[in-house]
């Protein structure tokens, strides 16, 4: 965390020159970004500078005020500033209504921006709270989310200014979230703004705190009846032939979608319910539910239909335990994975190869040890229904004897009298 008031305890060189002999005029809370508002007294550029919170840790960015000019580190996305640049330099400021609810009062506070266009991102932001709330509990937490995330909000932070708009909509300049900012802050004796890490380690999550669901009991996988989760998507899709991905990235580029989401609903169905034709006949006492947003289509008879088609906090809290109570969870890739993977015993996700680059970016499976493999399992979307049947009766069935190899009464290299009762079983 750093401050910003008071004093902004960050020095800025200025992207043009280099020069230290830099004006740091005002902070603006833009929407995804902090801003701050430069004049390089040196070769007078007029710039503003990201503030290291979340993705900006990893790409500084400066533009020049008065026209287009770029300052950013080699390899950054346009998915990151593109949006931004355009709602500056075109002056495309979007209003949005803020909500602010406060739980306790501090004349010092931190916080959180947690506005981003991918759900993924904005949770991962979010998952800082905990470690604040631990390591500075004297000052008060402020978190800034999209409205329709304040389910997640854990008990313990001082305000939430819940902003209403879409994921997509964060990408622009929020004018109405700056105002609000700048009012706000006036009242604080001290503001610092977190680092919003967006690379957590995941053993360290207790998930619960933003759940408020506990995940899945390791200690219980062989003894409760075996269960599975299904997360369906309408807006990506289990494609497994070429002509299917080659039809679904014209569909996109064309922004034909809503033309094809059908078909593509229907195939991808077809093969879920082949996995739960397969699933069943080597254990009749499988119980599969599908969840996820959309229900375009019914789908199979061998599942129970838990699919929503808009979501509220009870569906989001009734999902988290459905998740908790699954031996896996299966999906394709995508920020919808987060919650699951880190709720349930395991997973099996299906990976397209456009998604490579962002291989385990949407995991929580918090295992140190060998259960990370045995428990967390990636195939390629091309799988066939059967080949994802074979990875979860390998984990289903073969949970008994891996346990039995990971525990310490096992790993015995002394004379042993009598053999361990764990070894005996
Ligand atoms: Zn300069």
């Amino acid at each position: 965390m750093f401050q910003i008031k008071p004093h902004i305890s960050l020095e800025l060189h200025c992207p043009n020159c280099n020069s230290l002999n830099i004006s740091q005029l005002s902070i603006h809370c833009a929407g995804i970004q902090f801003l701050i508002d430069c004049r390089c007294q040196t070769c007078e550029l007029d710039f503003f500078h990201t503030l290291p919170t979340g993705h900006a840790l990893l790409f500084p960015l400066a533009f020049a005020k008065k026209s287009p000019q770029l300052f950013l580190p080699s390899k950054t996305g346009d998915w990151y500033y593109q949006y931004l640049l355009d709602a500056y330099y075109q002056s495309r400021f979007l209003a949005c209504k803020i909500q602010k609810i406060t739980y306790q009062q501090f004349d010092k506070v931190l916080i959180i921006n947690c506005l981003d266009y991918l759900f993924g991102h904005s949770f991962l932001r979010l998952l800082n709270v905990e470690q604040h709330l631990k390591t500075t509990p004297e000052i008060g937490i402020v978190v800034i989310i999209p409205a329709t995330m304040a389910w997640l909000v854990p008990q313990g932070v001082a305000e939430v200014w819940l902003v209403e708009v879409n994921f997509a909509q964060c990408r622009y300049w929020l004018k109405d979230l700056d105002s609000f900012f700048q009012t706000q802050i006036q009242q604080y004796e001290a503001v610092y703004l977190s680092y919003a890490f967006v690379q957590l380690d995941w053993t360290k999550v207790n998930i619960e705190l933003f759940t408020r669901t506990p995940r899945f009991d390791l200690t219980k996988f062989a003894q409760i009846p075996p269960h599975i989760t299904l997360i369906i998507r309408e807006d990506r899709f289990w494609l497994r032939t070429q002509w299917e991905k080659l039809l679904f990235r014209i569909s996109i580029r064309l922004g034909w979608q809503k033309y094809f989401k059908t078909l593509f609903c229907y195939q991808q169905n077809r093969r879920f319910h082949r996995l739960a034709q397969l699933l069943q006949r080597q254990n009749p006492d499988l119980k599969i539910k599908a969840v996820g947003l959309g229900k375009s289509l019914k789908i199979s008879p061998l599942l129970e239909d838990q699919r929503a088609t808009h979501l509220d906090t009870k569906t989001e809290l009734d999902w988290c335990q459905m998740y908790s109570q699954s031996h896996l969870v299966v999906g394709v890739h995508g920020s919808n994975m987060l919650i699951p993977t880190a709720l349930s015993a395991g997973f099996i996700e299906l990976l397209s190869e456009e998604r490579i680059i962002n291989f385990a970016e949407d995991i929580a499976l918090p295992y140190q040890d060998r259960k990370l493999y045995f428990f967390g399992r990636f195939l390629p979307e091309t799988a066939s229904p059967r080949l994802v049947a074979q990875h979860i009766a390998a984990i289903l069935q073969g949970f008994r004897l891996f346990d039995l190899c990971l525990n310490d009464d096992y790993h015995r290299f002394v004379i042993d009298e009598n053999l361990p009762e764990k070894y005996r079983e």
